[in-house]
């Protein structure tokens, strides 16, 4: 019957009801500020700049290779580059920001910067409470304020961070693999040219030398 169904229905709806202001598991609301839900793992707000180490300048992993900045869609990402060079994280020496700003007024936390970035150096931040009565200055971060530790990735995106961790670690035996094998081939080639010029210097034949002439002795005939 109808009827029937509707109060079924209804009383479904008052349950459900009911039960959400007494399950504390059911409730969709909680008293922000002083009560905070945890965020999800792939939460995403803004991007920030990795640095590995305790120096935020020397250990940022960003080599201004400005592929985030020319693919942002919205063209908030402004980057200068060094004119000098510091090694980066596999021991090449690289140029760095000088510059790295965003514009987070106008980025809509659309990660093409973090998928693009071939270096590990740029990921989402969870932090949201951004909001601030200068809509200019200060939602332009500069670099100093986009510098996050490592340890900081690692504590708010534990998988993605390890992931990352892994990615760098594998690249760094790369390198050293490669700058071993370099220097192993360079001493073998030092090695046989040296031998190859001991093996020259020994097949030239030893030559003798030359007598001294006599002394030329002249007679003379008392007058
Ligand atoms: S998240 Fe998107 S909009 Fe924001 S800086 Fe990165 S690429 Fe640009
Ligand atoms: S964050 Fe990544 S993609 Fe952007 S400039 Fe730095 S290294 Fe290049």
């Amino acid at each position: 019957m109808l009827g029937e169904q509707i109060i079924k229905g209804m009383a479904v709806t008052a349950k459900n009801f009911f039960e959400s202001y007494v399950s504390k598991d059911r409730l969709t609301t909680v008293q922000y500020p002083e009560e905070r839900l945890p965020q999800k793992h792939h939460t995403r707000q803004f991007p920030f700049l990795v640095y590995d180490g305790d120096d935020a300048q020397k250990g940022l992993r960003c080599v201004a290779c400005q592929i985030c900045e020319k693919e942002c869609p919205p063209k908030c990402i402004y980057i200068v580059k060094s004119k000098d060079k510091k090694p980066d994280y596999k021991g090449q020496m690289q140029v760095y920001p000088v510059a790295f700003d965003i514009d987070i007024s106008v980025c809509m936390s659309c990660q093409i910067c973090v998928e693009v970035c071939p270096f590990e150096s740029i990921k989402m931040d969870t932090q949201f409470e951004l909001s601030n009565d200068n809509r200019f200055e200060a939602l332009l971060l500069n670099k100093e304020q986009l510098s996050k530790p490592n340890s900081y990735y690692q504590k708010i995106h534990p998988e993605d961070a390890a992931e990352s961790d892994a990615v760098i670690a594998a690249e760094k035996a790369k390198a050293e693999a490669k700058a071993k094998a370099a220097a192993e081939a360079k001493a073998k080639a030092e090695a046989e040219a040296k031998a190859k010029a001991a093996a020259v210097a020994a097949t030239v034949p030893t030559t003798s030398t030359p007598a001294a002439p006599a002394p030329t002795t002249t007679s003379f005939t008392a007058k």
